[in-house]
């Protein structure tokens, strides 16, 4: 079901792995901004009526406005399945532990005497939080969202999730029960690019926002890509992906079990497990075939398994496959190793590292209290998952006295000189009446 890539012996590349190398599915955003951008123009121009059509073509629902009523919020948290709250709960309480200790302190610098240098950390207005909503409905993406934005002090929060035929227009009721147990009111029944391009540029119903989140299909990580700028956003979240690094000590059955939890999600998710153990990598071939089989979404999961964005990677050494994982930078990286903690230290690049065989990534989904919203298609290496950071900038203020900038004066005035922009210098002679020197 899922192919093997063998680099071991002379086929380990001498020079490091080309990230080119390693599966990677087949998530073109630039082909999608073709789609996205004529539905963002419309939206831009007509606003709600051009975002309800959308919602008629692409989710097969009839709305005459977008805004989710709070009794309906209201409605859907009193029919919420009292486990189903429980849980939400627990995991509510569980990311608020981590999220607030996220929270950055303004630092103040004294460069010199009289002369300090203050970075403040202060939230963004207004956000728009994306909670999808087509193969599969996230309510844990409202918690993931929501809580590290209301961490950050943010005032205005916004939750847009696609439209359900199933439940009249609106979005999934847990999703719904989920914003008003997080106290969030403000709710749209929008999805994919028409959603983020209200959140951009505004509707009647809709103030616009500065900044988007979420996790998406490719409309939606086309759109946020085509709107950035306007708005902020923050790492392209495309379809999911897990790799194992695992040694011949790893359980089979937890290996091929979590690779399938991902797999779940998207015929497009990716399952990469990377292995110094043939004998590993057989048995969980046959522990996925006995599993899959068995498995509510088996088409879905098959899909995912066969397809070029899955594989099973060979090597020699665990170093060699530190090198493999750190290449493909996966949104979740588990660890089943010897000495799981320490490899885990090693590693450099991942959205985020799950330790040891009683750490499965669906843990991280749900329940660890780290954030499941986490870069996917390699940007790994560059970007971090959603946090309370996300949420805040940070506004240097700049404070010197007379005598702190007479000290440095001259230094200021040679540099503007160096850059041809004697104006620069002037600002700061014009302080004195004198040249500095
Ligand atoms: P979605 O809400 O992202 O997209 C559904 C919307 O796509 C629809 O409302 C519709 O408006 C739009 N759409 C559908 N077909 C279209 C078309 N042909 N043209 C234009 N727009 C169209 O839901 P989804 O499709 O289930 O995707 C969710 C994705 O999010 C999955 O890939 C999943 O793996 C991923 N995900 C990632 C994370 C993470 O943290 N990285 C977490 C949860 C989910």
């Amino acid at each position: 079901m899922i192919s093997r890539i063998d680099l071991r012996g002379p086929a380990f590349p001498e020079g490091g792995i080309d990230r080119d190398l390693l599966p990677r599915a087949e998530f073109d955003v630039e082909a999608a901004l073709e789609t996205v951008r004529p539905i963002c123009e419309d939206v831009r121009h007509r606003g709600t009526p051009a975002v309800i059509e959308y919602g008629e073509r692409f989710d097969g629902v009839s709305l005459s406005r977008l805004r989710v009523s709070q009794r309906a919020l209201d409605e859907a948290l009193a029919g919420l399945d009292p486990e189903v709250r429980a849980a939400l709960e627990e995991s509510v309480r569980r990311a608020r532990l981590v999220h607030r200790e996220q929270r950055r302190t303004d630092v103040t610098t004294q460069v010199v005497p009289g002369g300090t240098v203050t970075e403040r950390w202060v939230p963004v207005e207004r956000v728009g939080l994306y909670v999808p909503g087509g193969l599969a409905v996230y309510p844990s993406s409202v918690v993931m969202n929501v809580v590290p934005a209301q961490e950050a002090g943010v005032a205005g929060i916004a939750v847009a999730s696609p439209p359900q035929q199933e439940f009249g227009g609106a979005p999934h009721p847990t999703i719904l029960a989920a914003c008003a147990l997080l106290g969030v009111t403000e709710v749209y029944a929008a999805g994919g690019a028409q959603a983020i391009a209200m959140f951009a540029y505004g509707t009647d119903e809709c103030r616009p926002v500065n900044l988007v989140t979420g996790p998406g299909n490719i409309y939606v990580a086309a759109a946020k890509r085509l709107l950035k700028g306007r708005i902020g956003i923050d790492a392209e979240a495309g379809p999911t992906e897990i790799a194992v690094l695992a040694d011949a000590t790893a359980d089979a059955g937890f290996v091929a079990a979590d690779l399938i939890s991902q797999a779940e999600h998207d015929p497009l998710a990716a399952a990469v497990l990377v292995t110094t153990s043939a004998e590993l990598a057989d048995a969980v071939d046959k522990e996925l075939g006995v599993q899959v089989a068995a498995a509510r979404h088996r088409e879905r999961i098959t899909a995912a398994l066969s397809g070029r964005q899955s594989a099973t990677v060979l090597v020699d050494t665990l170093a060699q496959g530190l090198d493999v994982v750190d290449a493909y930078a996966a949104e979740h990286l588990e660890i089943h190793t010897e000495d799981a903690a320490a490899v885990a230290a090693r590693v450099r690049n991942a959205g985020a590292v799950f330790v040891g065989p009683h750490t499965p990534v669906s843990l991280g989904d749900y329940c660890a209290g780290s954030n499941h919203v986490l870069p996917t298609g390699g940007c790994a290496c560059h970007s971090s998952g959603l946090s309370v950071q996300s949420f805040l900038r940070g506004i240097h203020v700049v404070d010197y006295t007379r005598e702190a900038l007479a000290e440095v004066a001259h230094h200021v005035v040679t540099l503007a000189a160096a850059e041809d922009l004697p104006a620069h210098g002037a600002a700061v002679t014009a302080r004195f009446g004198r040249p500095v020197t």
